[in-house]
C-alpha cells in the first residue's frame, strides 16, 4: 500500500465516476464534474441521455463536506453510514465483536483526549526509526509485525493463481508515495498533485514533532531519492493493466532462490513466520525490483531508507493523532481532489471501523437492516439472469461448440455469495483484545494491535487449504463484485436499495440492479476472468481460433471507448477500462434478452433507471483519478454503452444527426 492509499481508500466504495465522449470535439456534456450542468443546459434524450435524465439533480451542488465525490452508490453509502453510526454511538452492544467495534468507535471520537496528547503518541515511533544504526538493525526493524506501517516490500498469503485450492506466499514491491510508478518515468499533472500533498502533509507534521523545515525537506527528498532507485524497477499502469499481468507476476521460487536473487535484503528472515506454518510456495511478483533492492539494500543508502520509513509512518498515523494534525491531513488531500474535506469525528471513526472491520461491519448491518425476504428474492433474481445469460452463451455462435460448452460449465459452477454470508466465523474478531481508554489504550496503540492481529492470521493461516465460500465484500458496502479465483459473484445487501432495487418494478429492477447482476457474470468473462476457469485456476480453456476472435471483438471495445474524450482534451483508457466497459455492455445485452420475455416491458423506465444509477458528481481534479481507474465515469458508462443498442434507439426514436446515435455497423460488443 502506498502513502496515498488513504485517499484512494476514500473513494473505493464509489464504483461509479462520470465523464465526456467525443470524436473530434466532446460530444457530451462532462456532465459529472460540478457546475457543467447549470439549470440552462439544453439536453434531450436524444442527444445526450445522462444529462437529460439526471439534469435535475446534476445541476445543484450536492457535495457535503465529507465528499470527495458522490452520486447514487454514494447516496445510499452515506445512509448506511448514519445508519451504523447511530448504532455504534448509543446503547451498549451486547454481542462480543460489536461491542469490540463499538469501543474502538468511541475511543476514536475521545477528541478531546487525543488533542490533549498531541502528536506525542507518534514521537517514539520516529525515534525509533532514527535510531538505526546499521543495516543490519534496519533489517530487524522491517521484519516486525508491530511496525506502525509497511516496510520496504509486501509478504502475505493469498489464493495461488494456477491452483485456487491453496495459498501461495507473494512478495509484493516497495509501495511508491505516487502509486502508479510511470509517474517516476514521466510526472502527470495527478502525479504532481500527489507529491505536493504528500510533501506537505509529511513536512508540517514533522514541524509538529520539532523538526525544522530543512530537516522535515531532507527527510522527504531522501525518500523520494530511495523510491527513484526502486521505480524503473516496478511496473507502472502500462503494464499492470494489460490482461498478461497475472502471467506477468506468476513467478514461482524457492526460498533458496528467492535469498540468491535478493542480496542483503532480509528476504528469509520476512518469510520465516511463513516459513514456519509450512509454507513452500514463493510467489515473487516482480523480480526486476528484487534484484534491483539487493542492489540498493545497503549500508551506503540506509539513511534513504530510514527517511523511506519516517514518511511513510508519519503518513499512516497522521488521522489517529489529534485535531492539528487530521486538519494537515485534509489540506493535503485538498491539494490532490480540489475540495475541502471534513469528517465530523464520528464519521472519521465510522471509516476506520470498517476499513479495520468490513465484515463485522458488515454483519452488524445485516442483523438490524437486512431481511431474509430481500436474499431470496434477489437470488432467485440472480438464478433467473444466469439463466438467460447461459441461453446467451449457447447462442454465442462466434465461438466453437467446444469453448461455448466450457463457458457454459463455468458460469453453472459459478458460486452466488448473495446480501450476507450464513456463515460468519471467518471473520471472528473476539479474540482481538483492545484496550480503552479506561484501560490505558489509545487509538494508537489499537490500531497496531489490530494490524498485528491480522498479520498473524494471514501467517496462521497460510497453509490451510482455501475456503472458497469466505465472503470478500462488506455487505455494508453499496458494490458487487466478481472474482476469478473463487468463480463467484457478490451481490451485497448494501446494494439491494434505493435506486438499485426497486422491488415494485420489474423494468426499475432490471435496469438497476439487474444490469449489475449481469455485469458482474461478464466479469467471469472478460479480459481477465476469461483467463481462469470454472474452479478458479488460471488456465486457458479457448480454442487458439476463439481465443483470436475473442480479440477482435475485445479490440473494437478497446478502440472505440479509447477514442472518447474525457474531460479538457484527455481521452479515456481504452485497455484499462477494457474489462469494466465489456462487463457493462454484457449486463445490459442480458438484461435486453430477458426483457424479451416481458410482453409491454417499460423500454423507457429501463434506461432511464440505467442512467440514474451512475449518476455522479464531482471536482475537475477527480478526473484524473478516475482516467486511473478501470471504471469510466458515470456518463460515459451510460451514453456510450446505451448507444450500442438498437433497443435504445427505438425507444427514443435516435436518429442519424443526434448526439446518442450511433451507426448499426459502429456498434461494439463482445457479449
Ligand atoms: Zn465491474
Amino acid at each position: 500500500m502506498s502513502r496515498m492509499i488513504k485517499f484512494f481508500l476514500l473513494i473505493i466504495t464509489i464504483l461509479i465516476f462520470t465523464p465526456t465522449v467525443a470524436l473530434a470535439k466532446p460530444r457530451w456534456i462532462p456532465a459529472t464534474v460540478l457546475g457543467e450542468v447549470t439549470k440552462d443546459t439544453v439536453a434531450s434524450p436524444k442527444d445526450d441521455f445522462y444529462t437529460a435524465v439526471n439534469k435535475p439533480w446534476l445541476m445543484e451542488n450536492h457535495l457535503k463536506p465529507s465528499d470527495i465525490s458522490t452520486g447514487t452508490f454514494s447516496i445510499e453509502s452515506d445512509k448506511i453510514r448514519d445508519d451504523l453510526i447511530a448504532l455504534l454511538d448509543g446503547a451498549p452492544l451486547q454481542d462480543k465483536e460489536f461491542a469490540t467495534m463499538q469501543l474502538f468507535f468511541r475511543q476514536l471520537c475521545n477528541m478531546e483526549k487525543r488533542n490533549k496528547q498531541g502528536v506525542r503518541p507518534l514521537a517514539p515511533y520516529i525515534k525509533e526509526i532514527e535510531n538505526i544504526k546499521t543495516i543490519e538493525e534496519l533489517s530487524a526493524y522491517i521484519v516486525r509485525l508491530d511496525r506502525p506501517a509497511n516496510g520496504l516490500s509486501g509478504e502475505g498469503a493469498s489464493t495461488d493463481l494456477k491452483n485456487a485450492s491453496v495459498k501461495s506466499v507473494y512478495i509484493s514491491a516497495t509501495d511508491l508515495t505516487l502509486d502508479d510508478a510511470d509517474e517516476y518515468k514521466e510526472m502527470t499533472d495527478l502525479g504532481r498533485r500527489l507529491k505536493a500533498s504528500d510533501e506537505y502533509e509529511v513536512t508540517e507534521i514533522l514541524k509538529l514533532l520539532g523538526k525544522t523545515e530543512a530537516e522535515a525537506k531532507k527527510i522527504l527528498a531522501d525518500s523520494y531519492k530511495f523510491e527513484e532507485l526502486l521505480a524503473p524497477h516496478i511496473y507502472g499502469l502500462s503494464v499492470t493493466k494489460k490482461s498478461d499481468i497475472y502471467e506477468k507476476i506468476y513467478n514461482l521460487r524457492t526460498l533458496d532462490e528467492l535469498k540468491k536473487s535478493a542480496g542483503q535484503y532480509p528476504i528469509e528472515a520476512l518469510l520465516e513466520h511463513f516459513v514456519k506454518v509450512g509454507v513452500t510456495r514463493f510467489v515473487l511478483e516482480e523480480p526486476d525490483w528484487l534484484d534491483a533492492m539487493a542492489r540498493v539494500y545497503c549500508q551506503e543508502n540506509l539513511e534513504l531508507m530510514k527517511s523511506y520509513l519516517i514518511c511513510n509512518t508519519v503518513s499512516a498515523m497522521a488521522t489517529s493523532l489529534d485535531q492539528r494534525s487530521i486538519d494537515i491531513a485534509m489540506e493535503s488531500a485538498k491539494i490532490v481532489y480540489g475540495k475541502d474535506i471534513t469528517y465530523t469525528p464520528k464519521e472519521r471513526a465510522y471509516y476506520r471501523i470498517k476499513g479495520s472491520f468490513s465484515m463485522n461491519v458488515g454483519r452488524l448491518y445485516a442483523s438490524h437492516f437486512a431481511t431474509e425476504a430481500t436474499k431470496k428474492k434477489l437470488s432467485d433474481l440472480i438464478d433467473r439472469v444466469i439463466a438467460i445469460y447461459d441461453k446467451r452463451l449457447e447462442g454465442a455462435t462466434w465461438l466453437s461448440q467446444e469453448t461455448r460448452q466450457t463457458a457454459r460449465q463455468k458460469l453453472a459452477s459459478m458460486k452466488k455469495f448473495v446480501c450476507y454470508p450464513e456463515d460468519w466465523s471467518d471473520f471472528d474478531i473476539t479474540k482481538l483484545d483492545l484496550k480503552s481508554d479506561e484501560e490505558g489504550g489509545d487509538v494508537i496503540s489499537n490500531t497496531l494491535r489490530i494490524g498485528e492481529f491480522y498479520a498473524l492470521k494471514n501467517i496462521r493461516e497460510a497453509n490451510d487449504p482455501v475456503k472458497k465460500d469466505k465472503w470478500n465484500m462488506s455487505p455494508a458496502t453499496v458494490n458487487a463484485c466478481y472474482s476469478p479465483l473463487k468463480n463467484s459473484i457478490t451481490i451485497t445487501a448494501g446494494i439491494a436499495r434505493g435506486d438499485f432495487y426497486d422491488e415494485a418494478d420489474t423494468s426499475r429492477i432490471m435496469g438497476g440492479i439487474g444490469t449489475i447482476i449481469a455485469h458482474e457474470i461478464t466479469h467471469a468473462f472478460d479480459k481477465h476472468g476469461s483467463q481462469f476457469d470454472k474452479d478458479g485456476n488460471m488456465k486457458n480453456w479457448w480454442t487458439q481460433e476463439d481465443k483470436d476472435e475473442f480479440e477482435k471483438r475485445s479490440s473494437t471495445v478497446r478502440d472505440y471507448f479509447g477514442s472518447l474524450e474525457v474531460l479538457d482534451g484527455k481521452k479515456l483508457d481504452g485497455e484499462l477500462s477494457l474489462g469494466e466497459n465489456v462487463a457493462d455492455l454484457g449486463g445490459l445485452s442480458c438484461m435486453l434478452e430477458l426483457a424479451r420475455d416481458y410482453k409491454d416491458f417499460d423500454y423507457k423506465n429501463f434506461f432511464t433507471t440505467y442512467a440514474k444509477i451512475w449518476k455522479s458528481q464531482m471536482p475537475r481534479e477527480v478526473i484524473d483519478v478516475i482516467l486511473k481507474d478501470p471504471h469510466a465515469p458515470g456518463y460515459i458508462r451510460t451514453n456510450a454503452c446505451l448507444q450500442q443498442f438498437e433497443e435504445f434507439h427505438r425507444t427514443f426514436g435516435v436518429a442519424e444527426g443526434d448526439g446518442m446515435f450511433l451507426a448499426p455497423e459502429k456498434r461494439v460488443k463482445v457479449w
